[in-house]
């Protein structure tokens, strides 16, 4: 065979492979900042939080040592902390509001203050934002007990502490659009905190590409059933969107879209990251927005239409939940730190920020994802848009079969436009942009063109 000959055949090789190849880049750098979370610094800062006794939305604000208002002000004098070693990209806020009183677990006019931290992005024409939470306040058995112990160590310093871990972390880096880390109040007595900031940026226009709650991720023993499981978390996400037009309904009957909700995809999403990223931990899909009686911070995310999830832990413990301190039968109630497991948590505080950096340094994601219907045959043609703003490296196309819960296959395409050999009435698809680092954007699922 001819040198040239042999060339040529060398590069066909070459190019078939580069536009079909499965493409699992890691991250060197969000290997390290993985690698940075410490066990130690979160079971200090649940311990600090449990110090003030209670957190109770509506317990004292004056206090240095005990209540909501000395737990505020502890959490923004620790983002200061973080501020003044990001070079004052971090910025920090205790942002105040006003519940009039009558309203639901509100007895009197109450002040409330969410407490948040905002690191800048990098490029001023990249509008995207990114929320990540837990909620401040606790509560003990009576839910308008504002003076009785309520320690809160795993619900939610637990979420709090993730969030300021990522704050801690991720303020030390640069990325090109704005993150949001934030304390809310308010969860227990009706989630307002969260409705707070939720309406904000719904006002505001924001650009929410993502909204994460974390929500108890520090207890790995459930009570009566005794089940111990350190390698599980679940993330819930809606299945139809709460904010659904007649249009898009009837779209998601005739795409058979009711498993790929924009929420959803987002939990996908994390569950290959962490795959990627940290040891020993599943993330458990649950199709569901969240538990049955309770409610969570992401779900006024939700209701005004942006993409929201929960991180919850595999199994409650109901003994340490939503209880007065006290012993009875020689049970210990109430939420101690003492029952936490620092180990599992710091695994999904590792979860939450390799997928919150992976979204933070991604390009925008494609637009005008299409699938062409128009034609009988076994191939798959999918068509989009190249996203404005940071450049592309390629694009994923994921494949999943349509009983199946998570993506099977990945393609990995240069062009904006690809024909595949999966059948469109056999699989799924979405597609996503990749930078040349691996970072991907969340997966859109294609409308059909005909
Ligand atoms: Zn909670």
């Amino acid at each position: 065979m001819k040198p040239a000959l042999i060339f040529y055949l060398f590069l066909l090789l070459f190019i078939s492979h580069t536009n079909y190849a499965q493409t699992t880049f890691d991250d060197p750098e969000i290997k390290k900042m993985v690698a940075e979370v410490k066990s130690e610094n979160m079971e200090a800062t649940v311990r600090k939080l449990v110090s003030f006794g209670t957190r109770h939305t509506l317990s004292d604000t004056k206090s240095n040592t005990r209540g909501i208002g000395a737990a505020q002000r502890w959490v923004k004098s620790e983002f200061d902390k973080y501020a003044l070693a990001s070079g004052g990209r971090l910025t920090s806020v205790i942002d105040f509001f006003t519940i009039k009183a009558g309203g639901r677990r509100i007895a009197t006019d109450s002040q409330l203050g969410n407490v948040m931290a905002t690191l800048k992005g990098t490029d001023l024409t990249d509008d995207r934002v990114l929320i990540i939470s837990g909620h401040l306040d606790s509560r003990a058995s009576d839910v308008m007990d504002s003076k009785s112990d309520a320690p809160g160590a795993n619900d939610d310093a637990s979420g709090v502490a993730a969030m300021m871990e990522l704050a801690r972390i991720m303020s030390q880096r640069e990325f090109p659009f704005t993150l949001i880390f934030v304390a809310v109040v308010g969860e227990e007595q009706g989630l307002y905190g969260a409705k707070h900031l939720a309406d904000v940026a719904k006002e505001g226009k924001w650009n929410v590409i993502a909204m994460i709650n974390n929500d108890m991720i520090g207890n790995s023993l459930s009570s009566g059933t005794l089940l111990r499981d350190n390698t599980k978390v679940r993330v819930f996400s809606e299945t139809i969107p709460f904010l659904e037009t007649e249009a898009e309904s009837k779209m998601r009957k005739s795409t058979n879209r009711d498993n790929d909700s924009p929420s959803r995809q987002l939990a996908r999403y994390i569950k290959t990251v962490t795959n990627q990223y940290v040891e020993q931990l599943d993330i458990n899909l649950v199709y569901r927005n969240d538990r049955f009686l309770r409610g969570g911070d992401h779900t006024p995310f939700s209701q005004n239409g942006f993409t929201a999830i929960r991180f919850c832990e595999m199994n409650e413990n109901y003994d340490h939940q939503h209880q007065n301190v006290r012993k009875e039968n020689n049970i210990q109630y109430g939420d101690l730190a003492e029952f936490m497991d620092f180990e599992y948590m710091k695994k999904v505080t590792c979860s939450n920020l390799a997928t919150f950096s992976n979204l933070a340094w991604s390009p925008k994601a494609p637009t005008n994802v299409g699938i062409e219907v128009k034609d009988l045959t076994n191939f798959s043609t999918l068509v989009w848009t190249a996203p404005e703003g940071k450049s592309v490296y390629g694009y994923n196309i994921l494949i999943r079969e349509t009983s199946s819960q998570h993506w099977e296959k990945t393609i990995f395409v240069k062009d904006t436009k690809a024909e595949i050999p999966y059948s469109k009435d056999n699989f799924f698809f979405t597609v996503q942009a990749v930078d040349a680092l691996g970072h991907s954007s969340l997966p859109i699922f294609p409308l059909p063109i005909r």
